[in-house]
């Protein structure tokens, strides 16, 4: 294998060179820096001391916790021998510290951190590892779905979940059956495909973690690049995983582009899109704590820090409106984002953009009142 080294935030890691990322014997995709950045983040703010990349490739992602957040014990696991003796090589030029085999598939550095190199698969080692990791990160190839009941039993009860899907087609509905059979919901198609896939993920780990008493609160939940991203605190309880299951309900929309919500365990209206999670996608402190870490932390990603200003500034109420897709349906002319976002202001609404689309806005108006806020311009 040839190599060749990319620097990224506090590591240099050596990737394999080839034509396409998708060709290469160990995956490493340069776009997902502003994923690992904002997991950076995200960690430095929740300080776990036991952090597992499950999925870990190259190793960068481990690697970055290791270096750059407070995490005192970071596991890097992948189940190709490649990759696992490319972790071992990354690990070894970002540490310093020599270190040991223990048995034939794990290698443990015990440096200021203790980093320990895995090559095994994920479930063997969450199974293994029971109620052990106070930081878990799935990052698979496509749904994170066959790694979850595994994840929720290895992290532990007040821990936090990392998900990553890169399944956008089948949550956004392209692959209608794959969502039904993977996520047990029914997608939406159209422009808001992308909100309702990221609630079925989420929605989906909270039915997951509701079986083991577990509730699941939502610290950020994203879209971005083909990708979906959650950060989910657990709580422990029968109480607690009730009132996140509460929070699962049904999306209805009318050619119009006019749509509802409501929560409830089964769907009282035919066709219905769910179920979804309708809960919030962030909790405000958390991401200006993650803001203000920005200031210190070597980000790799140049647009990272906008992303975050953009997710900071987001109004967090159930789906968005897309101003194009309602001009389109409903025959209008439409003018700047930026002046409908007034026009609803001006009338006494909250009105923001959001990272889902640039051309859509957060509301809490309703339908006829966006609808003439287009109008008027
Ligand atoms: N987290 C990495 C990053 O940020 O660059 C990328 C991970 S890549 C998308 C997914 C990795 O999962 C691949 O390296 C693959 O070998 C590994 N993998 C697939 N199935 C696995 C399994 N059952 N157990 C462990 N690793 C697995």
């Amino acid at each position: 294998m040839e190599f060749v080294e990319v620097r990224e935030g506090s590591a240099r890691i050596l990737v394999p060179k080839a034509e396409r990322i998708y060709d290469a014997p160990v995956f490493y995709n340069p776009v997902m820096a502003l994923n690992r950045d904002v997991s950076v983040l995200a960690v430095s703010v929740i300080k776990p001391e036991r952090v597992l990349d499950a999925l870990s490739a190259t190793g960068i992602r481990g690697i970055r916790y290791a270096l750059e957040t407070p995490a005192g014990e970071v596991w890097l696991n992948d189940i190709s021998e490649d990759a696992f003796r490319l972790i071992l090589k990354n690990a070894r030029r970002n540490l310093g510290v020599e270190g040991e085999m223990l048995g034939e598939r794990r290698f443990v550095f015990r440096g200021e951190k203790t980093v320990v190199a895995n090559h095994d698969d994920a479930n063997r080692l969450m199974a293994e590892k029971f109620r052990y990791f106070d930081f878990l990160d799935l990052d698979p190839f496509g749904s994170p779905v066959e790694f979850l009941d595994t994840a929720l039993r290895s992290v532990k009860r007040r821990g936090v979940l990392a998900v990553t899907a890169t399944d956008t087609g089948v949550l956004c509905g392209a692959y209608r059956q794959a969502c039904r059979r993977k996520y047990l919901a029914e997608p939406i198609r159209g422009e808001l495909c992308h909100e309702a896939g990221l609630r079925i993920l989420i929605g989906t780990v909270v039915r997951y973690a509701a079986k083991y008493d577990l509730g699941v609160e939502v610290l950020l939940a994203y879209y971005r690049d083909h990708y979906f991203r959650a950060f989910l605190r657990l709580r422990s309880g029968a109480k607690k995983a009730d009132r996140s299951v509460s929070m699962l309900g049904y999306l209805m929309q009318e050619a119009s582009g006019r749509f509802e919500y409501e929560t409830g365990f089964l769907p009282e209206r035919v066709p219905s899109h769910g179920p979804l999670w309708l809960g919030p996608l962030k909790e405000q402190e958390f991401v200006e704590e993650m803001l203000t870490l920005t200031k210190e932390k070597a980000l790799a990603h140049k647009k990272t820090l906008s992303f975050l200003e953009t997710l900071a500034e987001e109004l967090d109420l159930p789906f968005h409106y897309d101003t194009h897709a309602l001009a389109r349906r409903n025959g209008l002319q439409v003018g700047k984002l930026a002046d409908v976002i007034d026009a609803l202001r001006e009338t006494g609404y909250r009105a923001t953009r959001t990272h889902f689309s640039p051309t859509a806005i957060k509301t809490d108006a309703p339908f006829d009142a966006v609808i003439e806020a287009i109008k008027s311009l």
